[in-house]
């Protein structure tokens, strides 16, 4: 049974920013449900809101069936009534307690050491126990802060930008370890992020938040294969976006299996071979005749599905053994003569091709 996630609540402050929490989401163990938008638009309070740790003036938030916040008759539980492990975006540990110091703060004496025993056998931190968090590596640290967040026991996980103050190749390399923290825990988590790839990654559902307001949520596929307006379409940033599967590794590049084609991208750090496809409309190139060679890795027989007309940009819906979509410019659409029906070849350089790793 899944616990649901109902709030509609706003937050003013003081310098005028508004934010408004809407959300209606089932919450399941296992699933992820990332909250995602541009910085600034409003998520670190959203979570904060979840959490108690900020009080908004109007509206109410219930979690399973309880209510955590009610402005009417004036509820608001504490956060560690509401019963939520939280992660903030620095991970914000003790720099002067110890590895087991982090986790086992706030518990109560007669149940530290066996509660703290358990987190660190399953973080695998037994080895780093008496270590200080900046003796840490970024990947122990990130565990350190999941395992203090966790060892409360919390009906839901909330992390705010959880790899953000890492660099990018670190944050590469742990998003595929949180992946699988994640996936291992059994409580629903609730994942802040401003990064399309560490959505699309981590997210089995996807909340997209925009100027202080939720724009669009639901499955994560779903929301970026059909964005309900305008500003989520810019938001989430992205045309072609389909599920793949790699099939060979060789030299840096991975030929992935997409519908019933190929395509060859760079290959993704990790070990994955379940992935998301994703290409930029403007990355796209259409080609009447399959022409003389060329250096671009894909070229993808196509069939013409629909000529979205646009100004300066023509959207062009084809058929490429998935749905492919591709941006070109009127006068293009108009020497090439597009048509519904009409194949054609879509051509798609392999840097082009982006490889989103989501699961071993
Ligand atoms: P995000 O996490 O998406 O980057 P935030 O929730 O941090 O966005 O901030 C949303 C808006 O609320 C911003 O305009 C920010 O300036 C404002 N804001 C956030 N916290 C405070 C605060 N404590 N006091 C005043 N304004 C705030
Ligand atoms: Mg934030």
């Amino acid at each position: 049974m899944a616990d649901a996630l109902i709030a509609n609540f706003t937050k003013r402050f003081p310098g005028g920013a508004v934010i408004r929490g809407k959300l209606d989401r089932p919450m399941r163990g296992h699933s992820v449900t990332v909250l995602f938008g541009p910085s600034g638009c409003g998520k670190t309070t959203v979570l904060r809101c979840l959490a108690g740790l900020e009080r908004p003036e109007q509206g109410s938030i219930q979690f399973g069936g309880r209510t955590w916040f009610d402005a009417g008759p004036g509820i608001c539980l504490a956060p560690q009534q509401r019963g939520v492990g939280f992660v903030f975006q620095d991970y914000a540990l003790f720099p002067h307690l110890t590895v087991a110091g982090n986790i086992g703060y706030g518990l109560p004496a007669n149940e530290r050491e066996q509660r703290v025993g358990e987190m660190l056998d399953r973080f695998g931190l037994a080895a780093v126990v008496q270590q200080r968090p900046r003796q840490l590596s970024g990947g122990q640290q990130q565990r350190v802060a999941l395992a203090r967040a966790l060892v409360c026991r919390p009906r839901l996980l909330l992390l705010d930008e959880p790899l953000s103050a890492l660099d990018a190749a670190l944050r590469e390399e742990l998003r595929g370890e949180l992946r699988r923290l994640l996936a291992a825990c059994d409580i629903p988590v609730f994942l802040v992020t401003h990064d399309r790839a560490e959505a699309l990654a981590l997210g089995d559902e996807l909340v997209v938040m925009s100027g202080g307001t939720v724009r669009q949520s639901g499955p994560v596929l779903e929301v970026f294969n059909h964005p309900a307006d305008a500003e989520v379409a810019r938001i989430v940033g992205v045309e072609t976006l389909h599920p793949g599967r790699i099939v060979n590794l060789s030299e840096g590049l991975a030929t992935v299996e997409v519908g019933t084609s190929r395509v060859i991208g760079l290959a993704p750090p990790d070990e994955a071979r379940a992935v998301f496809v994703c290409i930029r409309g403007e990355d796209v190139i259409l080609q009447r005749n399959d022409g003389a060679a060329s250096s671009v890795r894909n070229r993808l027989v196509a069939r013409i599905v629909a000529v979205h007309p646009g100004s300066p940009l023509v959207r062009v819906e084809l058929d490429a053994g998935f749905p492919l979509f591709a941006f070109i410019t009127r006068p293009a659409c108009e020497d090439l003569d597009l048509s519904p029906g009409q194949p054609v070849t879509a051509l798609v350089k392999a840097p082009a091709v982006h490889l989103i790793a989501r699961e071993l």
